[in-house]
């Protein structure tokens, strides 16, 4: 069985300023699911897996950059449910930690060029035709059974929450959770922050991937990129480690520390009204770090 079952759970996320606005953050630790199979890329890797097993396929075959959490999930996940994997990783060939953990957990990796990783399509089918066992997996688990997975988070959650917050790469986990409220008939308002410049892009990959009407049931909120994807600000790093050293919950400058923020900033601006309920999907993706801690955090200089 393709599966790995537990329910996240749900922390209050205690700081003066939400006290102060009478307003309750809630945070859905999606980052517990698994240390390296992380958050969101579980639930988007679910019904692919149990696809490919159905199949009879035996290697899983996806594409990233080279700190994909995405990869790094696929390639642990491949190990523990017994498919192999392969990764089309874009641009040059490199080292980092991230790609040093794909290997370790069995995946084979290829170098393409950015300009031969734009036709993925084409990149599986000269794989896959001497490869009868390979099943394609888009980048970041993108799709419809993506969004299926995503959508089994609200069937976690026991309570109603006034507005849910979660951070956007290709939108699918938003898609994903925009279906489930939806169909649970809940006035929830769901919220997503892209963390790339220009996240209009996302508006179409809801309209494709939701069963239901989006317009004005979803608010992306631009303003909280930090100059583009995998982009800090020494603004954000200080938020980021106040958030961290106050609650002992790891957020990282890629996804969550820019979820975070924005949620912060937008109850700082009394955008919610007293009594509101909030919640934050932690998605996970705590190995971009490894990339990034050095301009996160200053180290002591020795005296
Ligand atoms: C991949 C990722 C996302 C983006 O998810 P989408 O479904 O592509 O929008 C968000 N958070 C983390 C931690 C991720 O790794």
């Amino acid at each position: 069985m393709v599966s790995l079952t537990f329910n996240s759970p749900i922390e209050n996320l205690d700081f003066p300023l939400f006290r102060e606005k009478a307003i309750t953050v809630d945070m859905k630790r999606d980052d517990m699911i698994h240390p390296f199979i992380s958050g969101n890329k579980w639930r988007k890797l679910k019904y692919p897996l149990r696809e490919a097993r159905r199949q009879g396929k035996t290697r899983l075959v996806s594409f990233g950059g080279a700190w994909s959490n995405h990869l790094l999930a696929l390639a642990c996940a491949g190990a523990r449910f017994g498919f192999r994997t392969l990764a089309f990783v874009r641009g040059e060939a490199v080292s980092n930690p991230n790609l040093s953990l794909c290997r370790l957990f069995g995946m084979e990796l290829r170098f393409v060029t950015r300009q031969a990783y734009r036709d993925k399509v084409t990149l599986f089918a000269d794989h896959a035709a001497h490869d009868e066992g390979a099943f394609f997996i888009d980048e970041g688990g993108h799709g419809p059974d993506g969004a299926r997975g995503c959508e089994e988070l609200v069937d976690e959650l026991g309570d109603t929450y006034d507005h849910i917050f979660c951070a956007c790469g290709t939108g699918t986990t938003l898609a994903g959770l925009h279906n489930g409220i939806v169909e649970k008939g809940w006035a929830t308002r769901l919220h997503g922050v892209p963390v790339l410049a220009g996240g209009d892009f996302i508006r179409g990959s809801l309209d494709r991937l939701s069963r239901h009407d989006v317009a004005g049931r979803v608010a992306l909120h631009m303003a909280y990129h930090f100059g583009g994807y995998a982009k800090t600000t020494p603004e954000l790093n200080a938020f980021i480690q106040h958030f961290c050293a106050h609650t002992g919950i790891l957020v990282e400058p890629v996804y969550t520390g820019k979820l975070c923020f924005a949620v912060f900033d937008l109850v700082a601006r009394n955008q919610f009204s007293r009594g509101n309920r909030i919640l934050l999907i932690h998605t996970g993706g705590l190995t971009g770090i490894l990339g990034m801690h050095q301009q996160l955090v200053e180290p002591e200089k020795s005296v």
